[in-house]
């Protein structure tokens, strides 16, 4: 059986990744949501070992300075630290399921030199919309939205960096979007396995 692929997705904080995401998988089969690990609190309503493993800094680091590394890759976000688990994703992808990472633009970067992902990139269609949402959302304070808007200026250079890059204007625009290149991505490395020359009998 081939293995998995690894899609990357990010998106400044606030912009609607993980509602996309949550439609997507609703009806999409074979792909799975690689848990990642944090340093930071859980938000009310996340569950340990659902949305994050919620680990503290020794054990975050323990499992970075291993040899080899715990981690496919890691960053420090929004002065967290979050890491995704390197078997996980490994026994995933040999199980034959496509692998979703929902990182930041430098954990993307460290993916990008280790593997072949598809990447993905989600804008919101202005600053001002993304505060918005992010203060809609409720789940952080005045000063963390702040730290989050500023940080996106910064994340949205990196996205000519992405295969792909989509605007979550109207939700279901956007969720037709992202199903639609992991169909076609499929499909695509689907070719490319098989050869270089199609034989086809009629
Ligand atoms: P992220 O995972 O990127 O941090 P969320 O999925 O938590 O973002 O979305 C942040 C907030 O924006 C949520 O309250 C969500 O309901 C809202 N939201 C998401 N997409 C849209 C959209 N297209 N239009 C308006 N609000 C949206
Ligand atoms: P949040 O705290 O809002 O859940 O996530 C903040 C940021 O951290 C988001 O940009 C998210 O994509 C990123 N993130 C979540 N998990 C990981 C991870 O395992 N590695 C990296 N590099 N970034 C992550």
């Amino acid at each position: 059986m081939a293995d998995g692929m690894l899609v990357v997705l990010s998106a400044p904080s606030g912009c609607g990744k993980t509602t996309i995401l949550k439609r997507v998988m609703s009806d999409l089969p074979g792909l799975v949501f690689s848990v990642s690990h944090t340093t930071r609190s859980p938000r009310a309503g996340e569950k340990n070992g659902r949305d994050y493993f919620f680990v503290d800094h020794h054990e975050f680091k323990a499992l970075r300075d291993r040899q080899p590394s715990g981690f496919l890759e890691w960053a420090e976000v929004h002065g967290n630290l979050y890491g995704t688990g390197r078997r996980g994703v490994e026994e995933q992808r040999a199980a034959g399921l496509d692998v979703i990472l929902d990182i930041d633009v430098q954990g993307a970067e460290q993916v990008r030199r280790a593997a072949d992902p598809v990447t993905v990139f989600i804008a919101p269609p202005s600053l001002d919309e993304l505060g918005r949402r992010l203060r809609g959302r409720g789940s952080e304070d005045e000063q963390t939205v702040a730290l989050r808007l500023s940080n996106a200026k910064q994340e949205m250079q990196a996205a000519a960096d992405y295969d792909y890059f989509i605007v979550n204007d109207v939700l279901d625009e956007a969720v037709e979007s992202l199903r639609s290149i992991l169909i076609a991505e499929r499909l695509r490395r689907r070719r490319t396995l098989s050869g270089q020359s199609i034989d086809l009998e009629f």
